[in-house]
């Protein structure tokens, strides 16, 4: 059995920051000669002679070098075997469909990301679903009869934490699995399976990868059961990433720990700056819970009085681009209410910080207030 190591430590039992953990990821061992990290392999077909299994790589729908490279790297920081997928919501579908059959229950927070319920109210058929808010207590009362928990934590775009350590603990007992969406925190901000969570999925296209230039999810578990069922969806199903993309998002891994400190401290400093003129504020620092997360993450929400108010101040910010998603080195918001598939006012705004300096993100958004 793989033994893997708490995050924090490594193998070699030696003591790590964040930041050297995300450096040195997935990294080949030092060899003469050969590239610190190795380019992208571009392939359909691997040489393969004779039985199927002869060797890992056969074909790029199954299995592929620089996705193995990704794969360790994330495996390193969650604290368990990942698995990379074509995008977040391939992560969340290949989750929900390994994990659950007609029959089952699937308890799920109804403040979290919005695909995932589209697909549980979609495309599960026969599974009972019922919806909890981002609240310890409402989940764990929900747990009897469940095979599945799903929470998001912190929840967007709300910002609610809930206890990962506490609903686990619950879940099991009652039988069930708990998945946690780590999008927000990363596996450098809270790291799920070490709270006793069964599963961590994240959208690597957010904060993960970090230059809102590709889309990447992936899954981390320490089942080893659930990691076969879980490859041989991909496989079926078909949702993969290409080569390049995962190259890319194990690039962006060594500036992770920078660029989710920096975002992180950009996102306080507007939540202060707002706060302090009187602004309804959202932001995990907010909750008690959050204690257990290294960094609080990008986001914070605010509202404005109202559609047409928060329409022209982000028209008037000059560093804001008016744009979905978050994560990324640019600070990016939105009126979140836009999409209609969040229960937040009209004049709600998302606020992703980037890594600018946070005194300029403030003084960009306090000038077009
Ligand atoms: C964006 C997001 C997803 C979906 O990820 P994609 O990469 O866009 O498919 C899932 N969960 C959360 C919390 C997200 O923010």
């Amino acid at each position: 059995m793989t033994q893997y190591p708490e995050p924090g430590g490594s193998s070699d039992g030696a003591l790590y920051g964040a930041s050297t953990r995300a450096v040195h990821a997935g990294l080949p061992d030092f060899e003469q000669g050969a590239p610190l990290l190795g380019g992208p392999v571009f392939a359909a077909p691997f040489h393969l002679r004779g039985p199927k299994d002869a060797h890992e790589f056969g074909y790029g729908r199954d299995a592929n070098p620089t996705w193995a490279a990704l794969e360790s790297a994330l495996g390193t920081l969650e604290g368990g075997t990942s698995l990379v997928f074509a995008s977040g919501m391939a992560a969340v579908t290949a989750t929900l469909m390994t994990v659950l059959e007609p029959g089952d229950k699937l308890v799920a927070v109804q403040d979290g990301y919005p695909g995932v319920r589209f697909v549980a109210t979609e495309r599960l058929h026969g599974v009972d679903v019922q919806w909890v808010s981002t609240n310890t207590e409402e989940i764990v009362a929900a747990v009897d009869g469940a095979r599945l928990v799903w929470i998001e934590t912190p929840s967007n775009p709300k910002l609610d934490v809930c206890d990962i350590a506490t609903v686990s603990a619950a879940a099991h007992k009652a039988g069930a699995l708990v998945a946690v969406d780590n999008t927000l925190a990363t596996p450098l901000g809270q790291q799920p399976l070490a709270l006793g969570a069964d599963i961590s999925m994240m959208s690597g296209t957010k904060t993960l990868s970090g230059h809102s230039d590709v889309l990447v999810g992936a899954v981390s578990t320490r089942d080893g059961e659930l990691v076969e069922a879980l490859k041989r969806w991909r496989s079926q199903s078909g949702s993969v990433i290409g080569a390049m993309e995962a190259w890319l998002v194990h690039r962006s891994l060594a500036t992770l720990a920078l660029r989710l400190e920096r975002s992180s401290a950009g996102a306080l400093a507007v939540a202060g700056a707002l706060r302090e003129r009187g602004i309804e504020v959202f932001h995990p620092s907010d909750h008690a819970e959050s204690a257990q997360m290294l960094q609080y993450g990008c986001l914070v929400g605010f509202v404005l009085e109202s559609e047409a108010r928060a329409q022209d101040v982000l028209a008037r910010c000059r560093l804001v681009a008016e744009a979905t998603s978050f994560g990324g080195v640019h600070a990016t918001a939105e009126r979140r209410e836009r999409w209609g598939t969040d229960d937040v006012p009209p004049g709600f705004i998302r606020y992703s910080a980037g890594i600018e300096d946070p005194e300029d993100l403030v003084a960009d958004l306090l000038g077009a207030l």
